[in-house]
């Protein structure tokens, strides 16, 4: 079975592990708490990061430091993993959906305004499968309208964004938040984790603050709470594996571009496979190599699926549109054609990072010998 999206476990995981257990210092009040949010910062170039126990605590604790409650409005995309959109229910407030592009598989830019009422209060631009919404455009918008920004760039880690000036920007550092997770599938990992960052340090300070039950020691030593807070914490032993995973994070990226030009040299040219576009301000680190699977590929995408998953290809069908599942079907939305098409042709591709050249080529070559054997049965078919 070739993998979908496994982890790669090879650097100082082990020993940074050890470290904590043998100096008892498991939870999260150890060094490596900081050292990850520290090395997050370099990575990013961003001023203030906040370890939580995973990414749907990330996007909930920009939600609630931003103070966004009951009757504010959320415009999210509809095409994305379920963690985007759940957080903007827990604090009370309503997503509003909006659609993709065509090309890009992103929010549409384009049709956001269109939704904005009085009671929008941000805006959740998803970077899916690692490509980076158009930014620039995103945040004028939310300049006009006072908005806030919170990137879901989870799926974007390393992708990079380049500004009109020239400037290149990573995902998860334009918007007023950004948020990251680690579970064993993203592109670094820490079994389960999540990050928030942010530009701002005065809200940097607050999302930590409430991360950590909203907690102020006095002299005495005695807590006292003047919010509500929540215990979003990670402990060290995971920001240990964090650290050492962030250690090797260029060479993943290194190896994930190797397989999108693998991907792009041996899927070229197949009938029916439509690969995806890259704009020439993003740098796409495809965290999941994708394709749609258009009408004159013989069969459908379903179908498709199915015979990869049967010949050990772990594939899966794009996520499903959230406006259409049942907690959600009463929620305002935009026009959802492109949505409906792009989710129902898509296929994320196996995209380790210790993906094999030989595996990307047995891939494309079960994706090339498929269609031909389709097209000799359609002939045989209609020679009968
Ligand atoms: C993985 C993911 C998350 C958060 O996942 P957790 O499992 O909570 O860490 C959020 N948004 C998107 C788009 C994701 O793919």
């Amino acid at each position: 079975m070739i993998p979908l999206c496994i982890p790669n476990i090879e650097g100082n995981e082990w020993k940074y592990i050890k470290e904590c257990l043998d100096t008892n210092w498991v939870s999260s009040a150890g060094s490596y708490v900081d050292l990850f949010e520290e090395r997050f910062n370099e990575y990013l170039k961003i001023e203030t990061s906040v370890v939580t126990m995973n990414g749907t605590a990330a996007i909930t604790l920009a939600l609630q430091t931003l103070g966004i409650g009951p009757r504010d409005e959320v415009i999210v995309p509809s095409m994305t993993f379920i963690a985007s959109v759940n957080p903007i229910k827990y604090v009370g407030a309503e997503p509003v959906f909006v659609d993709i592009t065509k090309d890009t598989w992103v929010m549409d830019v384009e049709k956001v305004e269109e939704l904005i009422t009085k009671n929008t209060k941000a805006i959740i631009p998803v970077h899916t499968y690692g490509n980076v919404v158009d930014m620039e455009p995103l945040l004028e918008i939310a300049k006009k309208y006072n908005l806030f920004v919170i990137e879901d760039a989870t799926e974007a880690l390393g992708s990079e964004y380049r500004t009109k000036n020239g400037v290149w920007h990573k995902a998860g550092t334009l918007g007023d938040f950004g948020t990251f997770s680690f579970n064993g599938n993203k592109l670094i990992t820490t079994g389960a984790g999540g990050m928030l960052v942010t530009n701002n340090g005065k809200a940097g300070e607050k999302a930590k603050y409430l991360s950590n039950q909203a907690k102020t020691i006095l002299s005495n030593g005695s807590m006292i709470h003047e919010e509500i807070g929540y215990n979003y914490r990670m402990p060290n032993l995971l920001a240990a594996m964090g650290v050492a995973q962030l250690e090797k994070i260029k060479e993943y990226i290194k190896a994930k571009t190797r397989n999108v030009s693998l991907y792009k040299e041996y899927l070229q040219g197949i009938e029916g496979i439509q690969l995806p576009t890259e704009k020439g301000n993003v740098k796409h680190v495809h965290w999941l190599y994708s394709v749609l699977i258009n009408k004159d590929y013989g069969i459908n995408r379903d179908g498709l699926l199915e015979r990869l998953n049967k010949s050990g290809i772990e594939s899966r069908p794009f996520f499903q549109p959230i406006h259409a599942m049942t907690p959600y079907m009463e929620c305002k939305k935009g026009r959802m054609e492109v949505t409906c098409e792009i989710s129902h042709k898509g296929v994320n591709l196996p995209s380790s990072v210790s993906l094999k050249n030989e595996e990307i080529e047995y891939i494309c070559g079960y994706i090339k010998k498929y269609k031909k054997e389709l097209v000799n049965n359609k002939k045989a078919g209609e020679k009968k």
